[in-house]
């Protein structure tokens, strides 16, 4: 089950957004955001009504992410500076575009360096008014204690389907295959799984990205994928996660995993 709220006052003002993967947490506070934003009616968020479609587009004027600035190669910095939340709080003070309310999304607002956390205080403490920030954080140690007693934390449920045996079995049997690299077989296993509705194929995406990342990490073993090809495809399923959020159909999504889940240079070698 996808996160829903009864109403917006089960929402704080400012929330840090803790997950164990860092895609957990944007998933869950983009969840959270658009429940902010809902103009439905019943469990926000909707999922159909006009600003849901936006926020699930990611194009909601009123859902503004903070990401970390890049270097001159285009990477991530490892740091959020001062300068970066002062912007925030100027934006703040004007008011939302077609909502009711705003939402910063802070992507990795553990990586605010403390100047920045100091200067995110005033604003944690008294947000302007329907203004919300949600704080990801892979790891929320690294935020100040006075940013963290002004919050409320939501822990991201862990990937409910994870305890779905069918599933955990079904995302190994993909990643086994891929392992293998005997395209034919995984041509075969996608056709066998055409008939996923699209709630189904997410829960899939998510177990075997989450499969991956144990073989990756060492808890479930690697059957001889480098730990290269692994990070290539963990990559890929979350891309595919994420064409899946923009409505693209379940054929699609494993027709491209059939074709590209193995490597190329994997392929060529039998
Ligand atoms: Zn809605």
């Amino acid at each position: 089950m996808e996160l829903q709220f009864d109403s917006i006052g089960q929402i704080a003002h400012a929330t840090v957004v803790v997950a164990s993967r860092r895609e957990e947490s944007l998933r869950c506070a983009a969840r959270i955001a658009q429940a902010l934003v809902c103009q439905g009616e019943g469990p926000l968020p909707c999922g159909v009504c006009r600003a849901c479609r936006k926020a699930q587009a990611g194009i909601h004027p009123d859902i503004i992410r903070v990401q970390r600035p890049l270097d001159d190669k285009g990477r991530p910095k490892k740091e959020i500076p001062v300068d970066q939340i002062r912007a925030v709080a100027a934006d703040a003070a004007v008011l939302p575009n077609e909502s009711e309310r705003k939402v910063y999304l802070i992507e990795d607002a553990d990586c605010m360096n403390t100047a920045a956390q100091n200067a995110a205080l005033k604003l944690l403490e008294e947000p302007p008014k329907g203004v919300y920030f949600l704080l990801c954080a892979a790891n929320p140690a690294l935020l100040l204690p006075t940013v963290r007693s002004r919050c409320a934390e939501w822990t991201c449920a862990g990937d409910e389907t994870e305890a779905d045996p069918e599933l955990r079995k079904k995302a190994e049997s993909f990643l086994s295959l891929t392992a293998r690299g005997d395209r034919a077989e995984l041509l075969r296993w996608c056709c066998a799984n055409e008939e996923m509705d699209l709630r189904g194929c997410a829960a899939f995406l998510d177990c075997a990205a989450d499969c991956a990342a144990d073989r990756l990490t060492g808890r479930a073993s690697a059957e001889g994928m480098s730990p290269a090809a692994l990070l290539r495809l963990e990559a890929l399923l979350v891309r595919c996660r994420k064409m899946l959020q923009v409505n693209t159909g379940v054929r699609h999504i494993l027709g491209l995993l059939a074709v590209d889940a193995i490597a190329e240079e994997e392929g060529v070698q039998h």
